[in-house]
């Protein structure tokens, strides 16, 4: 960490880039920001414990290859090149949700460095974790403008033994009422989209009762436009419907929501005493985001 927290440095305004997926969400940093970037690599995994530490800038695809060896995952997401850090910053959630959890619930500990050039900890190494604010919990999402993430634990899950998609005409609340507690359902207007995992046997026979609606196996989910917007009662065309959690996986990100002033008033605070000189990720604004 103490390399990270000398490039990071205590003075003028900084930003931090992972894979660049997402890089102007929540609107651009100026060009003449420094730009820095997180560590990479595995330090520990501990699958009896589920827990792994791994430094920020590690991708996502090099974290899934090594929890893979002991069949474990977490409930991060994102396109190839997408990185620890970043993918918390974001926090979307996966569209395996229902299985995998939310991004902020993947995220036991953070050690990050401050505004003030200082290393602190959020969080706790355990799973079972209640003392204390749940700091960790609001760096996910806030897109990197109140502290900068170097190394964080991450709660593992099972991965499932078995795993399917199925397409078909029905629609995402006969599915819901066939299955029990489907991975995913996803909705492109027309067709229902249903994943299923978990053990072999309870995946065939949740499977076949679908086949018999008139569903069909698929390799896997159908394409997935690049933005997202909240559900607001409308598809539009293209766009396809996360059924579970209310978003729209669509073709350009859509009106900003209207934030609450009151929650605006303390998200101004919480800025204003994470980073008070307005170094970190300057010009990014979470509140500008459209899910
Ligand atoms: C097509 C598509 C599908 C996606 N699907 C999913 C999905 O299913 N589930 C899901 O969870 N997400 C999904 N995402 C979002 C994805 O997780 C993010 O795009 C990605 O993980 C961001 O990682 P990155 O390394 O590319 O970040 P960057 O684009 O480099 O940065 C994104 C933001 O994070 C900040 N940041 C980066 N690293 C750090 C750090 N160490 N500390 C603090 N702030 C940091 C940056 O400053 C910036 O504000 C999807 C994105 C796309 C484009």
């Amino acid at each position: 960490m103490e390399a990270f927290r000398a490039e990071v440095g205590s003075s003028g305004p900084v930003c931090i880039r992972g894979g660049g997926t997402r890089w102007s969400l929540g609107g651009d940093v100026g060009a003449e920001v420094r730009v820095v970037h997180a560590p990479s690599g595995i330090d520990s995994h501990d699958p009896a414990e589920m827990t792994v530490t791994v430094w920020a800038g590690t991708t996502l695809t090099a974290l899934a290859e090594t929890l893979a060896e002991k069949r474990q995952e977490v409930g991060l997401d994102g396109p190839p090149g997408s990185t620890v850090g970043g993918s918390l910053a974001v926090g979307w959630n996966s569209i395996r949700r229902r299985r995998t959890g939310t991004a902020r619930d993947a995220l036991l500990q953070a050690e990050c460095v401050g505004s003030d050039g200082q290393i602190f900890k959020a969080g706790g190494p355990t799973v079972k974790n209640a003392s204390g604010y749940e700091l960790c919990r609001l760096l996910v999402g806030s897109l990197g403008t109140l502290a900068l993430t170097g190394r964080v634990i991450l709660r593992t899950r099972p991965m499932p033994e078995s795993s399917l998609w199925l397409r078909g005409s029905m629609t995402p609340t006969e599915v819901e009422r066939s299955c029990y507690r489907p991975s995913s359902i996803l909705w492109d207007g027309d067709h229902s989209h249903v994943c299923l995992e978990g053990y072999g046997v309870d995946v065939e026979q949740e499977a076949s009762d679908l086949v018999e609606h008139g569903m069909t196996e698929v390799d896997g989910p159908p394409n997935l436009p690049p933005d997202r917007h909240r559900w607001s009662g409308e598809l539009p065309k293209g766009a396809v419907l996360d059924v579970a959690i209310g978003v729209v996986h669509c073709n350009g990100s859509g009106a900003v929501p209207e934030v609450d002033p009151t929650v605006k008033v303390i998200a101004g605070r919480l800025k204003a005493n994470f980073d008070p000189k307005g170094r970190l990720n300057p010009g990014r604004d979470p509140y500008m985001v459209s899910e």
